[in-house]
């Protein structure tokens, strides 16, 4: 594999801001950037205070009205030119991914490209952003509506998918007339930098597309920030939940997207084989830290049975490595403080009596022996009262509950806390109508393990993966980050001098 890294991200310097079209470098602050799979400190993150936050707002702020009154095809101009920037530099992403998060390149590659999917959506925004229209809605009156900007919104991302997840939110809030600052998370801090650059050399003017590096001081400073009109949020339930609660406080709009706990229910009558290479990959792709990885399999009637002996059998075989062999399935954990709370949580899971059928604690790597390396764990008999199942571990360990029947499946998947992805697997399309219609969660996949919608379709989960009323891109994206405006329009010759003092009807 060769790419090409920009000469920003390779050398030794600091990960600053990008605020206004400039790097900046001010911090008192800094955080190490690890390479998850040597183990190695590779650069600092410069981690802001509130002084700055309040300049990339303040810039953000002043870009605004400008950049609100551009045509919005013009605004599509430049997303179709950031389009294909992206495409150019497809691998470059895709390998400074690989460096700062640990994820095999080709599972990067495929985070990248979900990404720029977002941006071909946002391309659409003229057509995306057309209101509605009432001609004659009384006589001689019309009445219609428009989406407006609100002004600077925010995002905060997590350390899972630096390039995808600020592409949830960026290019919608940014075709809609929105300027934007983007906290991404300081453990992989360099894909949202190299975006800003790229926005710019598309034609975004400065001041549009601001980055300010940074952890808990900057969100809390931009929660309650008066100029922050909206904010967009995706990482641990704790934090979104508080979010959301601190910005209704302060008046303002928070889509916060939490963590999860994703069931696969395996009926019966599914393909086993494929149903285990489904769990396999759905388990341990990207080391289990996706939020719609499969965390819980729900083994109905006999599946338990025939299907144990083969995820035992993949999960011992899984091949984990540096994520830049062209054979590796699974990376490294995102850090050492991660890798030891995951051992943390299978060790408890011992404690609590589930059957530890393999265990990852143990594995290790004689190429990168400081790696922060995880293999796969395979739990079975998990039982919904434990910890084990109950909580996030956000890791390479997959439970596996039995149950009786489907009802009793279906029971489990609803009593969950989170709710945010869910699979059935079956060869039975009335099962699977049932189901679907059925479970409380937001994204549901028959037969398709992951089943993240498309770029024109929103992402979002119910219960505690949620908190807000709008999911991220999408129609629902769109009208997140604008406002109706409803117009009524009447002019002196068609005036209709009636009675002034009673409600309007039509007439
Ligand atoms: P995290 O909650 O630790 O961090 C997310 C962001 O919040 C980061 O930018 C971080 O710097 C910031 N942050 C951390 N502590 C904070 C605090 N006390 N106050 C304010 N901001 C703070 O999450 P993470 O470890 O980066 O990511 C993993 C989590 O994200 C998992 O729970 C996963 O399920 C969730 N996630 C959810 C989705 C979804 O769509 N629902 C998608 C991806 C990840």
């Amino acid at each position: 594999m060769s790419t090409t890294l920009p000469t920003f991200y390779t050398d030794t310097t600091d990960v600053g801001h990008h605020i206004g079209g400039q790097a900046l470098h001010t911090a008192t602050r800094h955080a190490p950037v690890h390479n998850p799979t040597t183990g190695a400190v590779a650069r600092r993150v410069c981690l802001a205070d509130a002084a700055t936050v309040h300049q990339a707002v303040a810039t953000a702020r002043a870009a605004f009205p400008a950049w609100a009154d551009t045509p919005p095809i013009q605004r599509a101009r430049v997303m179709f030119r950031f389009l294909a920037l992206l495409n150019q530099h497809r691998d470059t992403l895709a390998a400074m991914v690989t460096s700062e998060h640990g994820k095999v390149f080709t599972d990067a590659q495929g985070e990248v490209t979900r990404g720029i999917e977002i941006v071909e959506f946002a391309c659409g925004i003229p057509q995306l952003l057309k209101g509605d229209h009432t001609e004659q809605a009384s006589t001689g009156i019309d009445n219609w509506t428009v989406r407006q900007p609100l002004g600077v919104v925010a995002g905060v991302t997590p350390f899972n998918f630096p390039v995808m997840v600020p592409c949830w939110m960026f290019p919608l809030a940014i075709a809609t007339g929105n300027t934007f600052v983007l906290k991404p998370s300081p453990l992989d801090p360099s894909p949202s930098l190299f975006m800003a650059r790229l926005l710019e050399e598309a034609g975004l003017p400065p001041g549009v597309f601001n980055v300010v590096q940074g952890d808990k001081d900057a969100v809390d400073a931009l929660i309650e920030h008066p100029d922050v009109a909206a904010l967009s949020f995706v990482g641990s339930t704790p934090i979104a939940r508080s979010l959301y609660e601190r910005g209704a406080h302060h008046g303002k709009r928070v889509q916060a997207l939490g963590g999860a706990k994703n069931h696969m229910v395996v009926l019966p009558d599914a393909d086993l084989d494929k149903a285990a290479e489904a769990l396999i990959g759905a388990a341990y792709g990207s080391a289990g830290e996706r939020c719609m990885a499969i965390s819980v399999a729900v083994l109905v009637g006999d599946v338990a049975e025939r299907l144990m002996p083969l995820l035992e059998a993949r999960t011992r075989a899984l091949k984990v490595t540096s994520g830049l062999h062209a054979d590796a399935e699974m990376g490294p954990i995102i850090s050492q403080a991660a890798r030891q709370r995951i051992v943390g949580c299978i060790d408890a899971g011992v404690a609590e009596g589930a059957t530890l059928r393999v265990d990852g604690r143990q594995h290790s790597s004689a190429e990168h022996p400081d790696g922060f390396w995880l293999g796969g764990t395979l739990f079975d008999h998990v039982q919904p009262h434990m910890k084990l199942y109950q909580d996030e571990i956000f890791g390479p360990v997959l439970s596996c509950v039995r149950v009786a029947d489907a009802g009793q499946a279906l029971a489990l998947v609803n009593g969950h806390a989170f709710g945010n992805g869910v699979a059935l697997f079956t060869r039975s399309g009335q099962a699977a109508r049932e189901f679907a219609r059925r479970v409380q969660v937001g994204m549901v996949g028959i037969n398709v393990p992951i089943p993240v919608p498309m770029a024109w379709q929103g992402f979002g989960g119910w219960k505690q993966s949620l908190f807000g009323d709008m999911h991220v891109y999408g129609e629902e994206g769109v009208r997140f980050y604008t406002r109706q405006k409803s117009i009524m329009q009447r002019w002196p010759d068609e005036v209709d001098t009636g009675n002034a003092f009673v409600m309007p009807t039509a007439r």
